[in-house]
């Protein structure tokens, strides 16, 4: 089964105490696309502007990406710039510049409506309710966010969790959102909005899934070096989305090892900028690592 990835398809500007790279491939759903593409058929719907260099668009051909949702306007693309602190974790951001993703309506093919697993990765909660909107009752519908839509659009955020299955954010999201230090207490009320599994990612730390077979600790792959992190968050639920899309049986029987796939394919995102160093990866890399993770975690 194929899964439909709608977010932003970007051109990101990246420094960190040691580099910088300018108008890398970015965007949520790029990251998230590339890292489902290791596991199962990738639908994204995007927009970038005439600007796009043709070599994006040949890396995602490259891992299979279907581009029919992927709109093309004149204009330029959206822009995205960011500085890492020193510890690697702290980011902030230095520019965003819309540009097309202004007036971003997205259009769904025919072919897509009907796609199983869905993946609103981020971008504005009200284009997230768009996309839920033309889809022919999907399967499965996961949820990414971040902080500047629980500053600006949070009622939209709260109707939407009504209408998912499952909802990730990050721990200081969840703090946000909750107003709970505790993040079990988070993950309780969370699920009072609407989710049956609510996953909180906590950087190097992992995740936590509360889910109808209650709690999972996922681990993060162990890294001596991160290069940049941008865009882990977004390979984490990809890879997730990609492995579950696939997998045989329920996703309440599949979850917790799609997490694990998703962990791995975000430890691969940290070793390089932009996406450098995921499509670089080979899925016997992926296989490996899990098999490390295996071994950590067994007591
Ligand atoms: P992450 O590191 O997982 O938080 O995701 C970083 C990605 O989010 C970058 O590739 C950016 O292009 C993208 N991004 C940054 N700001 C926004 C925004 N306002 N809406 C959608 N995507 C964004």
């Amino acid at each position: 089964m194929s899964v439909l990835i709608v977010g932003s398809t970007a051109l990101d500007s990246i420094k960190t105490p040691k580099a910088e790279n300018p108008r890398l491939l970015g965007g949520s759903a790029s990251h998230a696309a590339v890292a489902a593409s290791f596991f199962s058929p990738v639908k994204l719907i995007g927009v970038v502007g005439e600007d796009f260099p043709k070599k994006y668009i040949s890396l995602y051909r490259k891992h299979g990406i279907d581009l029919t949702g992927l709109q093309i306007e004149p204009g330029k693309t959206f822009h995205w710039s960011g500085e890492y602190e020193l510890n690697m974790n702290n980011r902030r951001t230095l520019l965003t510049e819309l540009g097309v993703f202004e007036k971003f309506t997205p259009h769904l093919p025919a072919a897509a409506k009907r796609t199983p697993f869905v993946l609103l990765a981020n971008i504005a909660p009200a284009l997230q309710h768009h996309v839920l909107d033309q889809m022919a009752r999907p399967k499965f519908v996961v949820a990414d966010t971040m902080d500047l839509w629980l500053n600006i659009a949070m009622d939209d955020l709260v109707k939407l969790l009504k209408r998912i299955d499952g909802f990730v954010l990050n721990d200081s999201e969840a703090h946000q959102l909750t107003k709970e230090d505790n993040v079990f207490a988070a993950l309780k009320k969370i699920h009072k909005l609407g989710p049956k599994y609510v996953i909180i990612k906590k950087g190097s730390h992992g995740s936590i899934l509360s889910g109808p077979k209650g709690c999972f600790i996922c681990p993060a792959y162990p890294l001596h070096t991160v290069i940049d992190p941008t865009g882990a968050g977004d390979s984490f639920v990809g890879g997730m989305m990609g492995y579950l899309a696939t997998a045989r049986g329920s996703v309440d029987a599949n979850i917790r090892r799609a997490m694990i796939y998703g962990s791995v394919t975000a430890s691969f995102c940290c070793e390089g900028f932009g996406l450098n160093r995921t499509i670089k990866t080979t899925r016997s890399q992926i296989e490996s690592r899990v098999k490390e993770l295996e071994k950590l975690t067994r007591f």
